[in-house]
């Protein structure tokens, strides 16, 4: 394969210096030049607008051809214990909105075990096909598994982009599914737009600890695959009037040879669905005493809360992973968000700053949690929560 630039048509904007990850493209005396290390990505010639990058030879024309076979949308609708996971009904909307825009269908992809009529609820959802495979063996989500069927569903319908919910099993499947298939993969999205003018999904994430948003794109291989992490893209209100096609793939499904779930143990205790939890009281390392959290759970029963962490907390080990908050927790929406000794980095804030209202409570007149509070209480949590708990006690009798 050869890459080159037309002298005539480059204005010299060096755009396309910027877009090469590999810094292999130089300027100098007034002309651009491609150095031996390029990888044919391709990222150079999306970003030029003026058409003056081209691969030439074998590598380029299947690339360019290879792209242009893949359409539509796709997405994973993870369904386990008889339901989908609450994220599904989020990317089938997301998806719908990016299809619209490209003219392209939407499709969703279910695997599981003596379904009942699981098809219905993502037509109404927002897809116009869904391809369904039940299986003995896709009764428990398995990792390798589910990652032959769904990369042979790829394979069979070639979608352009295919997103899956940043779930734990999700997340999982992504990684390999985008590894078998040699595509790249965005993970933990917030935001999607399509690029019309390239055709390009702009997957935008937060990036170097939340400091930074990045968007990336993936102009070479298809599909363009991203995770999106539940609780942050809006599901459409269904509609059930919706007409969609169900297909029964032809797929090839074996048993791993190399992973086999014994046992699935739902953690118990606390493990609130936090996702879907309408009031959230946060605790973080303003806690002090592993002790002190049954005050905490005393408040939250009042009010009917379920418990979030900030990730000093979850890392000292007092609450579990599930419980934590943040960009590399769970993103949270809840109508009341309670954040108790948690100080308010940019870390926590990407989980919870989608919250209808949100009180906070610190010691610390200055803690950054206050800056983005509906109100702020300043001082100890260990007298305020108790005073709170019963004067809401009083009230609600
Ligand atoms: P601290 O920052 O130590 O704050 C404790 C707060 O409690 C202070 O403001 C203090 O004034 C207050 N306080 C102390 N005593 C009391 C008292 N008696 N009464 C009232 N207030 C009191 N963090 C997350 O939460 N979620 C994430 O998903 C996450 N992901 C991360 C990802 C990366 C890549 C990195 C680098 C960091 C991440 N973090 C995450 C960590 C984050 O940067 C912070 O370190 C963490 O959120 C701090 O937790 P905290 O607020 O509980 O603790």
């Amino acid at each position: 394969a050869r890459i080159s630039i037309s002298n005539e048509k480059c204005i010299r904007c060096k755009v396309c210096i910027a877009a090469c990850a590999y810094n292999m493209i130089a300027f100098s005396n007034q002309e651009l030049g491609i150095n031996d290390g390029c990888t044919f990505c391709g990222s150079c010639i999306s970003a030029c607008k003026y058409g003056a990058i081209t691969i030439t030879g074998e590598e380029g024309r299947r690339q360019t051809e290879n792209v242009a076979r893949y359409s539509g949308v796709l997405v994973f609708g993870e369904y386990t214990d008889g339901k989908f996971s609450g994220a599904v009904q989020e990317i089938l909307g997301e998806a719908r909105k990016i299809a619209d825009k490209l003219g392209v269908q939407v499709s969703a992809a279910v695997l599981g075990n003596r379904m009942t009529d699981p098809a219905g609820e993502l037509i109404a959802g927002g897809a116009d096909k869904v391809y369904l495979v039940d299986h003995p063996l896709l009764e428990k989500f398995n990792d390798d598994v589910y990652t032959d069927v769904i990369t042979q569903i790829v394979n069979t319908y070639m979608p352009e982009i295919f997103i899956i919910a940043s779930t734990i099993h999700g997340s999982s499947l992504a990684a390999r599914v985008a590894s078998r298939l040699g595509t790249g993969l965005t993970a933990d999205c917030t935001g999607l737009e399509v690029d019309m003018e390239r055709r390009l999904l702009r997957q935008t994430r937060p990036t170097f600890g939340g400091n930074l948003m990045a968007t990336i794109i993936c102009p070479g291989a298809r599909p363009q695959m991203c995770t999106v992490k539940p609780r942050v893209m809006q599901k459409l209100p269904p509609d059930y009037s919706r007409a969609g096609e169900i297909i029964i793939p032809r797929v090839d499904i074996k048993e791993s040879s190399r992973l086999r779930i014994i046992e699935r143990i739902v953690s118990g205790g606390m493990d609130y669905n936090l996702e879907e939890a309408e009031i959230i009281v946060s605790v973080g390392r303003g806690l002090q005493n592993p002790n002190n959290l049954n005050m905490i759970r005393e408040f939250a029963n009042v009010l009917g809360a379920s418990i979030g962490a900030s990730r000093a907390l979850v890392d000292m080990g007092w609450l579990e992973y599930s419980h934590q908050v943040g960009q590399t927790g769970k993103t949270v929406r809840p109508r009341i968000y309670f954040a108790c000794g948690i100080s308010g980095a940019i870390q926590h804030l990407a989980g919870m700053l989608s919250s209808e209202f949100i009180v906070a409570i610190n010691k610390d007149p200055d803690a950054p949690i206050f800056k983005a509070a509906n109100v702020g209480i300043v001082g100890d949590l260990t007298s305020i929560i108790p005073t709170l708990t019963t004067e809401l006690k009083r009230l609600l009798k």
